[in-house]
């Protein structure tokens, strides 16, 4: 929560405050080790994925079951 000035920047400033220490709370994904920015996320086991990155840790994955067939 925070107060509207007049001053437009400072406003700016405070919300993107805000806005990281509430992400700085988040978990973080397991692939790029960023808490993730978003309300959800994937949890694969135990490991928990953010939306960015879910797509290449399932590629990675089909990939590595891939590689024990051969
Ligand atoms: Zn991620």
């Amino acid at each position: 929560m925070w107060i509207f000035t007049d001053r437009p920047e400072r406003d700016y400033d405070n919300y993107i405050r805000d806005l990281q220490r509430r992400i700085e709370r988040h978990p973080k994904c397991i692939c790029c080790g960023e808490n993730i920015p978003h309300d959800h996320a994937f949890r694969i086991g135990d490991d928990l994925v953010c939306e960015d990155c879910i797509d290449e840790y399932l590629i990675e994955n089909c990939m590595e079951h891939l590689d024990d067939d051969e």
